[in-house]
């Protein structure tokens, strides 16, 4: 018989799985403590457990874990990126960030991205598969186990389009919650879309607790569709009208972020547009000066970030400036990957 993965099971499946064994159901509780909240990786170490149970266990399942196959750590800043192998070969990157009260990790929600955006290191790369649940879970885990930090803060941000694995994607944030487990705040966990419309709507009347965050990087249509392809087939004005009925539906404010190109989009003119566009929907804006592939012409000054800033000073939405915090490790995700070659075996 071959071993059932116990990681990435919510309570309710390992219940299935411990009554499949003939185990009583308040086993399952013990697992998904240990698994969740004690980061374990062997049944040995469950001390509540009989010695017979464990060995039961250990014949018939196993807690998947990941390898970390090269770990980066800042200089100029408490910033470390992880390049996790998967069992099949391939590669993922993550990233933890520390910031005074705040230590975030960036997770990746596919190998790859079909979407090839050409500012991102990963939509270079190419697509090669989604995440299991397990795999986007572990990435926490392991950076608990490899760092000891008590990670508060969740974005999916890192390689993937979230929204194109999302049944993993939001199985893993939903197991990321849970108060016996990892325990992190539904407001504390970020999935962050370049703007897959259905999957905005369903997210909204699903009422996910989740935050939204749209990576929006320009507010014309043709600009837009020149940096993010996927916005011919999902353009502004459509996505806008989903952003506007999620926040209606969901009263929640959502996150726009929007990656500063060097005379690209940070003319006086997209901040203009951009401030119509966004008109009446409660949202914060994340201005994100460009980081992503070195040696490329589109890091703005700065001076031209500041004058972009500015443009925003009497918009009623909050606007922030999110400087790289890991330049010197290439900290935007699939970067890594992509300058070690290391994206498959
Ligand atoms: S920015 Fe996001 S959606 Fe675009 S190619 Fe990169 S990973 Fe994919």
């Amino acid at each position: 018989m071959e071993k059932i993965n116990l990681k990435g099971l919510t309570l309710e499946e390992l219940e299935q799985f411990v009554l499949s064994i003939k185990e009583k159901k308040f086993r399952a509780a013990q697992l998904f403590a240990w698994i969740y909240r004690r980061n374990v990786l062997s049944f040995d170490v469950m001390t509540d457990m009989s010695k017979s149970l464990r060995e039961k266990l250990e014949n018939m399942a196993y807690i998947g874990q990941l390898t970390a196959s090269n770990i980066q750590k800042s200089t100029l800043s408490e910033t470390q990126k992880f390049l996790f192998q998967l069992n099949d070969g391939l590669f993922v990157e993550s990233v933890l960030m520390v910031e005074e009260k705040r230590r975030t990790v960036c997770l990746s929600s596919q190998v790859g991205c079909a979407l090839g955006c050409t500012f991102c290191a990963t939509g270079t790369l190419g697509f090669k598969r989604n995440l299991e649940t397990w795999e986007i879970i572990d990435q926490f885990l392991a950076i608990q186990r490899l760092t000891g930090v008590d990670i508060s803060n969740i974005v999916i941000m890192g390689m993937g389009e979230p929204f194109l694995n999302y049944e993993a994607v939001l199985k893993a944030c939903h197991l990321f919650n849970h108060p016996d487990g990892t325990a992190i705040g539904n407001r504390r966990i970020v999935i962050s879309t370049s703007g897959i419309i259905p999957q905005i709507y369903r997210f909204t009347d699903e009422k996910q607790p989740f935050k939204l965050a749209i990576s929006l990087n320009s507010p014309f249509d043709n600009q837009r569709s020149s940096i993010m392809p996927i916005n011919k087939h999902h353009p502004l004005e459509r996505l806008i009208e989903a952003a506007r009925y999620y926040a209606k539906k969901s009263r929640q404010r959502i996150t726009f972020e929007y990656v500063l190109l060097k005379n690209v989009n940070t003319r006086q003119e997209d901040a203009d547009q951009l401030k119509k566009l966004l008109s009446g929907i409660p949202c914060k804006i994340n201005l994100i000066p460009y980081n992503a592939i070195p040696d490329s012409n589109w890091q703005p000054t700065i001076e031209e970030v500041e004058k972009f800033y500015s443009y925003f000073l009497n918009f009623p939405a909050v606007v922030s400036i999110r400087w790289s915090k890991g330049q010197d490790i290439q900290a935007a995700c699939g970067q890594l990957a992509a300058s070690t070659g290391e994206l498959s075996v």
